[in-house]
């Protein structure tokens, strides 16, 4: 809790997109903000829970899916944060899904005990489980995939994960910013022995109205996702569990027509 007289900075996760998404301590927590900084995949809709806050934009957008906006440089968010928290605010930072999933929420945790600033976490729904989840594809399934393993397909400097390795645990893969990079996660999966035929899925902007969506198989994928048009924010999900989304619907079209 706030330290009467000081300052603290809550790292909070917005969940993927649909506003309602957000956990009941993110709210409170809102509803108390000086300050608001703002992530660019964060909903909007969600500032209505600190109107009373002043917002700062912060932005961080890679190379993929880039819309070519200014990026903030992450040292200047830092910096930002520990001035305001030092100056006595109560400070948000706001982040899409969860703050510590591919959100740099380590670094600023760091840079924030560095400086001695009080912190806490309000975690997020990540997006790779939250959204393949509100698709009916659950990440794990008894008998079908023991495990998921989320990766980043932002490939940068040579930093490819082990596709090999990935391939080997048989648990579903989740890659975020992964369809820039789509032709090339494709054949280093097939390459590493993954059967063609294993199920896949795309998802852009999940749980939110514009959602888009591909149910395929890893041959397919790169054609099924240039055909609908997908790019990002978009995630994939590798594994016969996407297969289950294709079963419930199916069961519900056939208890319709029954
Ligand atoms: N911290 C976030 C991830 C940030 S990285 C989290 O926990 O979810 C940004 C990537 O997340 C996007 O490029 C995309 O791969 C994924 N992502 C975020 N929101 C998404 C959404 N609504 N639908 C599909 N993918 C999403």
């Amino acid at each position: 809790m706030k330290l009467a007289g000081t300052g603290k900075v809550w790292l909070i996760g917005a969940g993927p997109g649909d506003p309602e998404l957000l956990t009941l301590k993110a709210v409170r927590v809102l509803g108390a903000a000086d300050v608001v900084l703002l992530d660019d995949l964060v909903n909007r809709e969600i500032l209505t829970h600190a109107p009373q806050a002043r917002v700062i934009e912060v932005g961080k957008r890679g190379p993929i899916g880039s819309n070519c906006g200014k990026s903030t440089p992450q040292a200047f968010i830092e910096r930002q944060m520990i001035a305001l928290a030092q100056a006595g605010k109560a400070v948000v930072r706001l982040k899409g899904g969860d703050p510590c999933v591919f959100g740099r929420g380590g670094e600023e945790m760091l840079a924030l005990a560095r400086a001695g600033v009080d912190f806490e976490v309000v975690p997020g729904v990540t997006a790779g489980i939250g959204v393949p989840a509100a698709l009916g594809i659950p990440v794990t399934h008894r008998g079908c995939a023991h495990g998921v393993t989320l990766v980043s397909g932002h490939l940068r400097d040579g930093a490819e994960p082990n596709w090999d390795a990935l391939t080997r645990s048989g648990t579903t893969l989740v890659i975020y910013m992964g369809v820039a990079n789509l032709g090339r996660i494709r054949s280093a999966l097939l390459s590493s022995g993954m059967p063609g035929a294993t199920p896949a899925a795309a998802i852009q902007n999940g749980t939110l109205p514009d959602e888009k969506h591909v149910l395929t198989t890893l041959t397919r994928i790169e054609r099924d996702v240039t055909a609908s048009a997908i790019a990002s924010p978009a995630i994939l999900v590798i594994g016969a569990v996407v297969d289950l989304a294709k079963i419930a619907r199916h069961a519900r079209l056939q208890q319709l027509a029954a």
